[in-house]
């Protein structure tokens, strides 16, 4: 029996890739591996505190996401939130709220930094900005509250440089159900999309807004994936059979989403990643997202910080092998929650941290190639598709 003979077979049976035995890989390596991708991040919420006035250009000793830490982890492109919290359906305030959210993107991250960042449209500006040594940022709205019910609202978010919305957040709204209310019986549910749920779906594949099914109920995400002409993908998700927890998925959503040509980019929340975070976690997230206000959501926080259970960047990667053993690796990508989730998983800490999950990938048998699609090719790949269906879409009109 060949001396690999035991690793290739679990190689094999555990969908890691089958050319490698795990090894020791230097810094230079790492540094190689990491220069020669552009890392894609699809989802981060650093932008609920620039909207506060935080300047996101210095290193800060809090959160995790700022320009100098963004650099030191090599991240070459990340997907701003434009948060719209629930709270502002109650006042009418959606759009509103969506609007400044925008405007924190390309005020206070682009605009602020013209010399470090650029805003990106399409899969060719990223790649020009990088090119270029520039970071480029991007804009994707999380609740699709914010519309207001509203395709005109939609195509103005689009033309402001919105290119992807999360159907919902944890809450359902007019039109689509969310994983986060889906068991509350005094919510009004639509069994997945209502019928102006699928005209929004089919007015986002025609202007090329990628449609994000992060957050919602799996009815929502099947209706989504009979509905979408192009590629929905999940900005922040990851795997069910790993840590059970509503906002993640299963297996046969991933495979479905797969062989539509979408990708999951994984969420690297503890309670995402690990189950003992979850199980420590959850309890405390549902009674964070009942509260009824700022100021009993922040004094239960405060008492959710003592006792988070952490996750490690090892949990993480088992959701990326996960991902690749049942759906290729064409269907892995990153989409963080830095700064949007309270707790992160020792070494991916922050933004800085990415070269230690190179290493991991690197060390388990992952190839730069591999690493270089896990990174941003699959997400790239998403957004041409996006892009070339609405071309296709509008040129039929
Ligand atoms: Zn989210």
């Amino acid at each position: 029996m060949p001396p690999y003979a035991h690793f290739l077979l679990a190689a094999v049976l555990t969908g890691l890739p089958a050319f490698a035995q795990p090894h020791q890989v230097s810094d230079a390596e790492v540094a190689r591996v990491q220069r020669s991708a552009i890392l894609i991040d699809t989802h981060n919420d650093v932008t609920s505190f620039t909207v506060d006035g935080l300047d996101i250009g210095p290193r800060r000793a809090t959160g995790h996401t700022d320009l100098q830490r963004l650099r030191e982890g090599g991240v070459g492109a990340t997907f701003f939130a434009a948060f719209v919290d629930k709270k502002y359906v109650k006042t009418n305030q959606s759009a509103h709220r969506t609007l400044e959210m925008i405007d924190t993107i390309r005020h206070d991250i682009v605009d602020r930094y013209p010399g470090q960042v650029r805003l990106a449209l399409t899969a060719r500006d990223i790649e020009t900005a990088h090119r270029q040594h520039k970071f480029a940022a991007l804009i994707g709205i999380e609740g699709g509250h914010a519309i207001e019910d509203s395709l005109r609202l939609l195509r103005d978010y689009y033309a402001l440089g919105v290119r992807y919305m999360t159907l919902t957040h944890g809450n359902t709204n007019n039109w689509a159900d969310s994983s986060g209310d889906i068991d509350d019986p005094t919510v009004t549910h639509h069994n997945g999309l209502s019928p102006f749920g699928r005209d929004v779906v089919r007015e986002m594949n025609r202007l090329g807004m990628m449609v994000d099914i992060s957050h919602v109920a799996d009815k929502t995400f099947w209706d989504v994936l009979a509905v979408s002409t192009a590629p929905p993908f999940a900005s922040h998700s990851s795997c069910r059979a790993v840590s059970d927890i509503p906002r993640n998925m299963t297996d046969e959503m991933i495979v479905a989403l797969a062989k539509k040509g979408g990708v999951v980019d994984v969420n690297f929340g503890c309670e995402f990643v690990s189950q003992k975070s979850a199980d420590a976690g959850m309890p405390w997230m549902h009674r964070i997202m009942a509260a009824p206000g700022d100021e009993e959501r922040n004094a239960l926080m405060e008492q959710y910080r003592k006792e988070i259970v952490r996750a490690h960047l090892d949990d993480a990667v088992a959701h990326i092998d996960h991902i690749v053993k049942i759906a290729g690796i064409g269907a892995v990508g990153i989409g963080s929650d830095f700064d949007g989730v309270e707790c992160t998983p020792i070494g991916l800490d922050d933004v800085s941290k990415y070269p230690n999950l190179t290493r991991a990938l690197l060390e388990r048998g992952y190839s730069a190639r591999d690493i270089r699609l896990i990174y941003g090719g699959n997400v790239l790949r998403v957004m041409r598709a996006v892009e070339a269906e609405s071309a296709r879409l509008r040129a039929a009109k």
